[in-house]
């Protein structure tokens, strides 16, 4: 079953940035997209979100799904003045401004997911880089409906609270049932907990199972040629 398809886009900003790109993400799959710096991948996740206009193509997704997005975070969200309740119920947008009683019971079963179930109370300014990524991705919990997108969101973490992070993210596209789709620039840990990868460079170069991209020349080189290696 196929949860979001991407057609063919192209993305143009004063240059094209994105060209007859194509692949498809399968139900309860864990996709990362990878490249180098300014390849394309930040504009690709926000073409599939709308948020940027497509020259041409399309960007089909299962009409049962509904997504929640962790953007990068900017230094002014870093200092958000709220508590870590209301930041991760206001992802619940069934009856915004009032939440329900089921919003709560939500929120809180996120929280625990994530393991920030007893800092609800706490300001979000207050916390950890990697606090506050769980708290943002508890957001975006409450929001979805089956699809869960990230761009870059271990950025600034040390390696461990990274590690932690990519852990739980598994545990909810296995539990959860929920189906990933993260914009990574560290290849190596993407290949430990992705089952897809889509590497770009203004267009696609490799589409295909994590297994697949670790034989694949491609792969190889990138591989061979980068920090983690
Ligand atoms: P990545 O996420 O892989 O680093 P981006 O999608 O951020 O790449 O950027 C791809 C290219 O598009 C880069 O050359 C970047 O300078 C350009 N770009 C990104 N956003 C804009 C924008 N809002 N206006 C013009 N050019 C942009």
């Amino acid at each position: 079953m196929i949860t979001l398809s991407c057609n063919d886009i192209t993305v143009s900003y004063d240059d094209v940035v994105l060209s007859s790109v194509s692949f498809s993400l399968e139900k309860g799959s864990f996709l990362c997209i990878v490249g180098e710096n300014g390849s394309g991948k930040t504009t690709l996740i926000k073409a599939l979100l709308g948020l940027v206009p497509l020259q041409s193509g399309s960007v089909v997704l299962d009409k049962h799904v509904s997504v929640g997005y962790v953007s990068q975070q900017t230094l002014q969200q870093k200092r958000f003045p709220a508590s870590v309740l209301e930041i991760v119920l206001s992802g619940c947008r069934s009856s915004f401004p009032f939440y329900t009683k089921n919003d709560k019971k939500v929120a809180k079963h996120y929280m625990d997911l994530m393991q920030i179930g007893d800092m609800g109370k706490r300001s979000y300014s207050e916390l950890s880089g990697g606090q506050q990524q769980r708290v943002r991705i508890a957001r975006a919990l409450c929001a979805q409906k089956g699809l869960l997108m990230l761009d870059e969101p271990v950025t600034g973490l040390d390696p461990l609270i990274a590690r932690d992070l990519y852990t739980l993210l598994k545990q909810l596209q296995n539990m959860e049932d929920i189906t990933i789709l993260m914009v990574s620039h560290d290849i190596a840990s993407a290949l430990s907990y992705a089952t897809h990868i889509l590497h770009i460079d203004k267009t696609v170069c490799f589409f295909g199972t994590s297994d697949e991209y670790k034989n694949s020349a491609y792969g190889q080189r990138f591989l061979g040629g980068s920090e983690h290696a």
